[in-house]
């Protein structure tokens, strides 16, 4: 088998600290050997790059980019909803091609910027598709919801035979599937229970407390979600009142499971956080998303002090202007800057890989895993590699390394 070696200004491992003048050698499209110093001879010199492993981004939705910016910001995340229903309303539907072209084109910038692993939320199953062409994998949660469903067993049975058949389509080695409920507020409890019952390998996940009425709405049964969901005539007087928090809500329902993907969970309380944390869940923040629709920003300081894992999503193109993870830990820098660029890193990269399920091919550079790394354009005599990677990176400074080479 013919062996790759590349050396680079920077070489990032993230299972070890940065590796200046590090060089990588990659044989039939996984790593071989990984080291510092004087390259194995014939080692290709990339010049002042930093390597990174691929970017993970654990969070989006592919389908939604054809809302790319036609919701405005709004005060709150009811007032965000509500825009996006009438949205909905009047955009492309089901299989029309508008939205599988923006797909396309939104993924195809993501692949540019330099994710290579996707967790992608959608409920057309129209994605998985998208993907596999622009060689992204990833795991692809089939999102179900419905607040008054009612036959939740029949509406999850139908989810596994749409991901049966869309699956047999994809290479099972590059993109798994999963179903995963939406939210509290808008999917019944008895959805929750029953994904959870029929769970299969691959991770559930939920939105979480993305909103402080979302916590009244669990807390109280009232509150702009309450009204909400009357105005739109889903609610239903069947629905029991939690009286809960959010995580106790995830575990009266068989959801709270390792592995659990939570995203965002803006407004948990320090309780809230160290269930998660104990149960095996890992956290997925969004914190431009977040802003955007109101839900306030995250608490990123306190999600790393609590010892839970952190993952990074951008969330979609219909609250977020761009799919590149290096805008996200740019923001993520800005609020939390007591947070190491390395653990920011970690998060963008092996956190997210095993979160999604991929944790032993991706993540890390690291022999025997997938050569899927990308190379970022640096500038001569960098200090701090970590640092600058995490100032925010132009998708213009960024390029995959093919896994062939
Ligand atoms: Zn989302």
């Amino acid at each position: 088998v013919p062996t790759t070696c590349l050396r680079s200004r920077w070489l990032l491992p993230i299972d070890r600290p940065p590796i200046p003048d590090g060089w990588v050698e990659i044989a039939a499209g996984r790593i071989v050997d990984v080291g510092a110093g004087r390259p194995p001879s014939g080692c290709e010199d990339l010049g002042d790059v930093a390597v990174l492993p691929g970017i993970v981004n654990a969070h989006t939705h592919l389908e939604l980019s054809w809302m790319a910016g036609r919701i405005p910001a709004a005060g709150s995340m009811v007032e965000w909803i509500r825009t996006v229903i009438d949205l909905r309303r009047s955009g492309p539907g089901a299989g029309q091609p508008g939205r599988v072209e923006a797909a396309i084109r939104a993924a195809g910038r993501l692949a540019e910027s330099g994710t290579t692993l996707v967790g992608d939320v959608t409920n057309s199953l129209e994605t998985p598709a998208v993907l596999a062409d622009l060689g992204l994998s990833g795991t692809v949660f089939h999102e179900l919801l419905g607040f008054n469903a009612l036959e939740p067993v029949a509406l999850v049975q139908e989810g596994w035979r749409r991901v049966d058949e869309v699956s047999r389509l994809v290479d099972p080695s590059d993109i798994r599937f999963g179903l995963a409920a939406h939210a509290p507020y808008s999917t019944a409890p008895a959805i929750f229970s029953e994904i959870a019952r029929t769970r299969r390998d691959a991770p559930l996940a939920v939105h979480l407390a993305e909103s402080a009425e979302e916590v009244e709405f669990l807390h109280s049964g009232r509150g702009p979600f309450r009204e909400l969901l009357e105005d739109v005539g889903v609610w239903t007087s069947a629905w029991a009142v939690p009286h809960c928090d959010p995580v106790e809500f995830l575990s009266r329902l068989g959801y709270l499971v390792p592995g659990l993907i939570v995203v965002h969970g803006v407004h948990l309380e320090e309780r809230g956080l160290e269930r998660l944390r104990e149960a095996g869940a890992v956290l997925v923040t969004c914190p431009r998303s977040n802003a955007w629709v109101g839900g306030g920003l995250p608490p990123v300081s306190r999600f790393y002090a609590s010892g839970i894992r952190v993952a990074i999503g951008t969330d979609s193109l219909a609250s977020v202007d761009t799919l590149n993870v290096f805008d996200e830990l740019a923001e993520l820098r800005r609020i939390a800057p007591e947070v190491s660029a390395a653990c920011l890193l970690e998060s963008a990269t092996r956190m997210g890989a095993e979160a999604l399920g991929f944790g032993a091919h991706a993540g890390t550079i690291t022999p025997g895993k997938r050569a899927a790394l990308v190379a970022v354009e640096v500038p001569g005599g960098l200090g701090d590699v970590e640092e600058y990677l995490v100032g925010g990176v132009p998708a213009s400074r960024v390029r995959r390394i093919p896994a062939s080479r």
